[in-house]
């Protein structure tokens, strides 16, 4: 076993490896940080990250290593009422327990391999995706586009807004008459 100490090994195949035998012999409470910065990380076709920040603190436990850290990156996400791409930041923990003993493994940990190597661009990838909002708006006020002629309201006003609001509920709807008694 290769005991490599301090940074993670940032090679572009494998950014968020990690050699952690050398926290193994340390006292229980010891740990070490291994900050994180990419320019640019792609997943998949799914997810493209920029400007990716964070810090992973491992720590020596009785049971084996407590892996938490703070990321956070930037991504490319389409605005779901003015339909324009922005950049939005995504920010995200992660918690992951990596146990000795075969025996202590459950569902919410890991076994630590033999070699006390841990990639965990898997978690990385899937909470960075779990920070992605189901409803992305490019800004809280987005006023979106207009339901008549589709102009991006952000820029002005149409002129259709009090026409489409009147026509709410159209003539011919037997809920017309509930109009004038509003
Ligand atoms: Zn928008
Ligand atoms: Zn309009």
């Amino acid at each position: 076993m290769s005991l490599r100490e301090g940074s993670p090994v940032n090679t572009p195949r494998h950014p968020f490896r990690l050699n952690l035998g050398f926290l193994l012999p340390q006292d229980i409470g010891s740990h070490h940080d291994f900050p994180f910065e990419f320019e640019h990380l792609e997943f998949d076709e799914s997810l493209s990250l920029d400007h990716f920040d964070g810090n992973l603190i491992v720590s020596r436990t009785p049971q084996g290593l407590l892996l938490q850290g703070n990321f956070s990156a930037d991504t490319e996400l389409q605005c779901v009422r003015c339909l324009k791409n922005y950049t939005h930041r995504l920010s995200w923990e992660m918690t992951e327990l990596y146990v000795f003993k075969r025996e202590n493994v459950d569902e919410d940990n890991h076994q630590l391999p033999f070699n006390a190597e841990i990639d965990i661009e898997e978690f990385v990838r899937e909470d960075a995706q779990l920070d992605i909002p189901i409803n992305p708006v490019c800004r809280e006020d987005c006023q979106g586009l207009c339901q008549i002629c589709g102009a991006d309201l952000n820029l002005g006003d149409c002129g259709h807004r009090e026409e489409a609001d009147d026509d709410d509920i159209p003539l011919n709807s037997p809920f017309a008459g509930l109009k004038d008694l509003r």
